[in-house]
């Protein structure tokens, strides 16, 4: 008797948490539950004609874990559903990730076009890498998309973004600057570190690569350094593996574990600590000691209609410029006992940054001012804590600016 099979066997009608849990699991022989670390650099062939047809393609299986590795697959799998991507490849940090799919785009001749605020590596990227290696790049005021448009070359090839931004959250209006690049026959690429997979899909807006550096919320907990690109299956498994496969900037076995797991949990995290940073963003707006805000879903954003087109929620970080410049600002930072005072974000326990003399130090005057990077301004990842001993942790460190 042949029974009716459960449709939740079917992959494609499972919801996004479910796939997150399950999504590109593949159990070894011993049926284990969690999935396998595969601590391996190399794999052995059962003959030299095995070998030989594994080299050619004309077989499946690894050969190298700089190429591929079965615990990285998993996670490049599950890591995929996120956005519904056809494909993905694991990176050793996130800036590995931005740099490779970057790379992968252009050659000696081409220009590239990109959103000056950018996370610090990624200006370093666009703006110092790249015309070393032949490559002119524009860098334009992000938001407005008619400054995209007033940027494209002929031989533009790659046009890059992070939104929201880093430090100041402003926005891109990403559907209007894919209509952009590809008018003009480049791709885009996206950063969508601050957004979170949860709540931005740029892939669904038009963007053809999408990169994360797994470090910040895939991972969550402070633990390891890893990125990841989203795609195509054309531009991934051609452009992209072929870069990661001859140059090496190849995700570490046991990062792609660590991983596996986050993704388990993340949009749990992310929703928890999106709700916070509402919370804080609603508290940091009425308080007298605080000059401007921005959260993308707070309706003080100059960008609020945007961010509830493109965004699902405000996601989980907060800038606020207190009053009384860099002195102020300190103070507010020394003085906080929950919130430490660090650079990274995403993780589950909330830090503060200054970035005019941490992460943005190295820019000049004019250039943090065209970024609104201002002596007052501090970047706030919120974390999993108690969003009411985060407010009381603020309510008191602001007294004491
Ligand atoms: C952290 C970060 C990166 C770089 O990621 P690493 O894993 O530290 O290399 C790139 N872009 C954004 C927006 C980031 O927040």
């Amino acid at each position: 008797m042949s029974k009716e099979k459960n449709p939740l066997f079917d992959h494609t009608r499972r919801k996004a948490q479910t796939m997150l849990v399950h999504g590109g699991m593949e159990r070894s022989q011993h049926g284990e539950t969690s999935e396998a670390i595969f601590f391996n650099s190399g794999f052995v062939y059962p003959t030299s004609a095995g070998a030989e047809a594994r080299f050619k393609g004309e077989e499946p299986g690894h050969i190298y874990s700089r190429f591929s590795n079965p615990t990285v697959e998993m996670f490049q799998k599950r890591a995929a559903l996120l956005e519904g991507a056809e494909a993905a490849r694991g990176t050793a940090t996130g800036m590995a990730a931005v740099t490779t799919a970057v790379m992968s785009q252009v050659r000696a001749g081409d220009h590239a076009v990109a959103a000056r605020a950018l996370f610090g590596g990624c200006r370093y990227v666009v703006e110092d890498y790249l015309p070393r290696w032949g490559v002119e790049s524009t860098l334009v005021d992000g938001r407005d998309p008619e400054n995209f448009a007033r940027a494209m070359r002929p031989n533009t090839k790659v046009v890059f973004v992070e939104t929201p931004t880093n430090p100041t959250l402003e926005l891109v209006d990403l559907k209007a600057v894919a209509d952009i690049a590809h008018a003009h026959g480049a791709v885009l690429i996206v950063d969508n570190v601050f957004a979170t997979p949860i709540w931005q899909k740029p892939l669904e807006l038009g963007a053809d690569l999408v990169t994360y550096s797994a470090t910040k919320h895939m991972d969550g907990q402070g633990r390891a350094l890893g990125g990841v690109i989203l795609g195509r299956k054309e531009l991934i498994e051609a452009d992209v593996h072929t870069i990661i496969r001859q140059t090496g900037p190849s995700m570490s076995p046991f990062n792609a574990w660590v991983f596996l797991k986050g993704l388990e949990t993340l949009p749990l995290r992310v929703k928890a600590m999106t709700e916070s940073a509402a919370k804080l963003a609603d508290f940091f707006a009425g308080h007298p000691k605080i000059e401007l805000v921005s959260y993308p879903f707070h309706p003080s954003h100059p960008q609020y209609d945007l961010a509830k087109r493109q965004m699902g929620a405000g996601s989980t970080l907060v800038a606020i410029t207190v009053k009384g410049g860099k002195e102020a600002a300190f103070k507010v930072a020394d003085a906080l006992a929950v919130v430490a005072i660090s650079n990274n974000l995403g993780d589950a326990k909330s830090i503060v940054s200054h970035p005019a003399t941490t992460t943005h130090q190295r820019f000049s005057d004019a250039d943090k001012a065209e970024m609104g990077i201002t002596e007052g301004l501090l970047r706030l990842s919120v974390g999993l804590e108690d969003s009411e001993d985060l407010i009381a942790d603020f309510a008191y460190a602001l007294d004491q600016a």
